[in-house]
């Protein structure tokens, strides 16, 4: 919009009584630069990296609006400066939506919002080529000709789990879903009463149940199922009995449920027993946690879980189970909706045979790390920094996504004194590398438990600055 488009001299009309154009207004706006001119602009120019030019281009738009409004209410004009300065602050609070690196010190090792599991620079490295290639994902090399997807992920996963075959799709309430869709529509599924638990944004086991046309029959009370509450609910229109791993609650006192092998044991042939494992540790050094290989070999049909939470990988659902089950699951037409593609089929198999070679991802070595080292780099920084404001405080960490939600792992944080903690916390998120902190008793506590190594020098630095501040 121009100054001589009508609308402007509608505004501008309003705004005088006389009925008469107000000139003095109209070289305000005039003064207002062009979108185009202002793309021009070198502070600008390079945002373009960042947002595209087009999303640019509608910001500054915005911003010159804005400041079409001040000069009517406030009757003054601006500068270029001014108007370049502020365009670059919109830009700024627009291209922070952008995905980008931030360091976790919030003591949750695996943080849904922080894109849980941090994938192994090995591995991207080593699967970076067959990204920006064409690769095999869908031909049988030795054949030479159409070969199946995954096929050689779905081998590592039977190896680590034991079990006869796998699949895997986008995510693990995907392979829920699949699961449900495939063996339960318009069939009745058993789920214990401690066990319809929702986790973290929006997903519902009940909901789920009901998205995929299976009838949920809940058994049992909230702290105990039993045996027979599971027997006692089967009829000729049972399907399954789903297990669900309580994952982000701790069900504590007096409770009782029914382990997976005394169900397999009891439950008709027919019926099928699916673990819905989530977390997917497959490590014993976690003791609390079942293993997916535990499960099926304490009998479940099919077991389900998330790649990137406590197996260290990227964004994916694994299903094992029983070959005929997994086979069926694979042909069905929802299975075409939701398979993978070579990004994360060439992660997760690097993470995978790590896993099987007993090489850490990064999730492991954060867990393991220990509370000497954490020390070590805690004292060091603050004998760089030397501020009073700073101190070393014994803190806890914990594994996070939904598994071992009752427990928590030796950590120390930096405690920074404040007295405007929210700002300070904001000051840290909003530098070129975003600090994500947590705030307890009026202070910020940069947890050291969830800091990558790698990260120390920048938290140094960031600290430093923070301190150092008028
Ligand atoms: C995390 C979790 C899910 C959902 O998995 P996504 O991979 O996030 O889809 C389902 N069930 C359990 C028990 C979980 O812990």
């Amino acid at each position: 919009m121009g100054p001589g488009d009508p609308a402007v001299f509608k505004t501008v009309g309003c705004s005088n009584h006389s009925g008469r154009f107000d000139s003095c207004l109209f070289r305000m706006y005039e003064t207002l630069p062009q979108v185009e001119a202002l793309l021009q602009h070198p502070s600008i120019g390079k945002w373009f990296v960042h947002v595209s030019r087009p999303v640019a281009a509608d910001v500054l738009r915005t911003t010159i609006e804005e400041f079409r409004t001040r000069i009517r209410v406030e009757e003054k004009g601006f500068d270029l400066d001014e108007i370049v300065s502020a365009c670059e602050k919109a830009l700024a609070t627009i291209s922070c939506q952008r995905l980008q690196r931030v360091i976790n010190a919030t003591g949750v090792i695996i943080h849904t919002n922080l894109g849980r599991a941090p994938i192994s620079r090995e591995n991207w490295e080593r699967v970076g080529p067959l990204n920006y290639s064409y690769t095999n994902l869908e031909f049988d090399v030795a054949k030479g000709k159409r070969g199946k997807r995954s096929s050689f992920t779905s081998l590592l996963l039977t190896k680590m789990s034991g079990a006869e075959d796998a699949l895997v799709v986008n995510n693990n309430a995907a392979a829920i879903f699949l699961i449900l869709s495939a063996f339960a529509k318009r069939k009745e599924v058993i789920v214990s009463r401690s066990e319809l638990v929702q986790i973290g944004g929006g997903f519902r086991i009940p909901d789920i149940l009901k998205a995929s046309g299976a009838k949920l029959v809940e058994v049992g009370t909230t702290n105990i199922t039993t045996l027979s509450d599971y027997l006692d609910a089967i009829n000729e229109k049972t399907a399954m009995v789903l297990r669900v791993h309580r994952s982000n609650f701790a069900l504590r006192g007096f409770t009782e449920e029914v382990g997976v092998r005394d169900l397999k044991n009891h439950l008709p042939s027919d019926l099928l027993l699916v673990v819905d494992q989530g977390s997917g540790v497959v490590d014993r050094r976690i003791p609390s946690e079942t293993t997916v290989a535990r499960h099926i070999a304490s009998g479940a049909d099919l077991v389900s879980f998330s790649a990137d939470k406590a197996l260290g990988s990227v964004q994916a659902g694994c299903i094992v189970g029983k070959g005929e089950l997994v086979a069926k699951l694979g042909k069905h037409p929802l299975f075409r909706t939701m398979r993978i593609g070579k990004t994360v089929s060439s992660l997760l198999e690097a993470t995978l045979v790590d896993l099987l070679n007993g090489v850490d991802q990064p999730v492991g070595t954060l867990l393991f790390r220990g509370v000497a080292e954490l020390r070590k780099t805690g004292r060091s920084i603050l004998e760089r920094i030397k501020s009073e404001r700073l101190s070393l405080i014994e803190d806890t960490m914990t594994l996070g996504g939904g598994s071992t939600p009752d427990e928590s792992l030796p950590s120390l944080s930096i405690r920074l004194e404040s007295s405007n903690p929210r700002k300070d916390a904001q000051t840290l998120r909003l530098r070129p590398v975003p600090i994500i902190t947590t705030i307890h008793k009026g202070a910020v506590h940069i947890n050291l438990g969830t800091v990558m190594r790698h990260e120390t020098e920048e938290l140094v630095s960031a600290l430093g600055d923070l301190v150092e501040a008028p």
